[in-house]
This record gives structure tokens, C-alpha cells and sequence, in this order.
């Protein structure tokens, strides 16, 4: 199996949120968006989807204000439909999508993949579909049209052979959910979405403000303190830092 790490976008926000003890109230951070291509041999597996197209050129008309907090930084090309391309994959070719949560810069290109079938965790659905956190981060727009929602309500290994496992492990949102990916040569990753944002998050214990439940978060931390302890190297969510020292695009690992 091969693993390609693909941008998704890139975006601005108050430092403060996800490092509370940052004291310059003003002062921000550039937060990479990512997307992994899982390339099994029973199929193509995509885990996340990343921020629409339209957001690197025209973010208000999707997200309705959400863009004055989270400021797209990213030129338009910038999304994993155009980061497919360059590895030689169209939209048609992903077979399985795993979306983390329902976040709108995790399932904002759910749209294009018209072939595979979705799997969220079951209260992430349910999250998602009250009208009182539409706009709130969600989006119907984005979710809103898959024909194939399969649930997750539990830890599943996707091909049954330990390669991809998707865990769930809520906090950030109530259905959270992170893969273990297992390679041959190059060892097991942790994809862990927003449920570690930053290193610096899992390292000191700490909670970013956009946190659904503290408590579970740092349960949640524990859990992946034992995967990291495993071997498996932890990938988060959003670090720009930490990115710089992966592979990208099309020189992936496998
Ligand atoms: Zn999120």
C-alpha cells in the first residue's frame, strides 16, 4: 500500500485558539489543510477531503462569514482534486472516502467523489444534521449529498488485514475519527486529524478553545500516547511545523 500526502488548502487563525497560552492575543498561525491517498490493493481510499475549490478564490459565498475567523491562505489549485491530478488520479478513481469529522476543511470536495462510498461516524451525522450548528463550522453543502453514507459506530479495520484502521476518538467533535495506516517499508502512521491539531497540543496536554469536549480530548490524547508508543508516528492535523518534515504530494511513502 502507498500513502500520499495531498494539500487540501491552507489557513490563518488566531494562535490563541489552538496554543491558549499564546499571549499576543492578535497573534496568528498558518494551519496546512491535509489529505492522505491510501493506495490498497482492494482500492483507492481517500481520508479527508480537504476546503472546497471555490474557497481559495471566493470563501464567503460557501462559508457565509466562517472566513473572517478561518482565512483561507491558499492559491487556487491548492485542493486535493488538483493534488490528485498530479499523481495521476482522477475524482472517479477514489473508491472509499473516510471523512475525520464534518468539519468544512475536512469534507469540503466530498462532492466530486461521485464513485466511492463515505464513511463517517455515526454522531458525527447526527452532529452535522442539527440545524443549530449548521454554519458553525458545518455545512450541509459539503456532506449534504453523498448516496453512500456508511456509519461508523466503532473501531474498524477497513480491509480487514490491519492496514487502515479507522479509531474513533471524540473531543474535538463527538464523532471524530482517526486511521491507523500501516505500511511495509516505511512503518505505521498515525492520521489524527483534529484531534491533535498541533504537536504541541499531544506534547503539553493541551486543549485548543475549538474543542467540543475538553475531557474527551485529553482521554483521547491517551489513547494515541499508547499508538505513538506503539511505533506508529503521529501526523497531525494542522502543523505546519511538522509538515515541512514529511513527504508530499507525489513523493509519498509506501
Ligand atoms: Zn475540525
Amino acid at each position: 500500500m502507498k500513502m500520499n500526502i495531498l494539500s487540501g488548502g491552507a489557513l490563518q487563525m488566531k494562535k490563541h485558539i489552538f496554543v491558549p497560552t499564546t499571549e499576543d492575543r492578535s497573534e496568528t498561525i498558518i494551519l496546512p489543510v491535509s489529505c492522505y491517498l491510501l493506495r490498497h490493493p482492494q482500492g483507492n481510499v481517500l481520508f479527508d477531503t480537504g476546503c472546497h475549490p471555490s474557497i481559495a478564490t471566493d470563501p464567503a459565498v460557501r462559508w457565509d462569514g466562517l472566513e473572517k475567523i478561518m482565512v483561507p491562505k491558499h492559491v487556487p489549485g491548492q485542493d486535493v482534486i488538483a493534488e490528485l491530478g498530479k499523481v495521476g488520479l482522477q475524482p472517479e478513481d477514489i473508491d472509499l472516502v473516510v471523512n475525520s469529522h464534518l468539519h468544512s476543511d475536512h469534507c469540503g470536495c466530498n462532492e466530486f467523489f461521485v464513485n466511492a462510498t463515505f464513511f463517517v461516524h455515526q454522531k458525527e451525522l447526527e452532529t452535522a444534521s442539527d440545524p443549530e450548528i449548521e454554519g458553525k463550522g458545518y455545512f450541509r453543502t459539503d456532506w449534504d449529498h453523498a448516496p453512500s453514507f456508511e456509519a461508523i459506530t466503532a473501531q474498524k479495520d477497513v480491509f480487514n488485514d490491519g492496514r487502515i484502521v479507522l479509531i474513533p476518538l471524540p473531543g474535538h467533535t463527538p464523532g471524530m475519527m482517526c486511521a491507523l495506516v500501516s505500511l511495509e517499508q516505511d512503518g505505521a502512521f498515525f492520521l489524527a486529524s483534529d484531534a491533535v491539531s498541533l504537536e504541541v497540543n499531544l506534547a503539553e496536554e493541551m486543549v485548543p478553545k475549538n474543542t467540543w469536549q475538553g475531557d474527551l480530548l485529553l482521554k483521547s490524547y491517551d489513547e494515541i500516547r499508547k499508538i505513538e508508543a506503539s511505533g506508529a508516528q503521529i501526523i497531525c492535523g494542522h502543523d505546519a511545523e511538522q509538515l515541512l518534515h514529511l513527504k508530499r504530494g507525489l513523493d509519498g511513502y509506501a
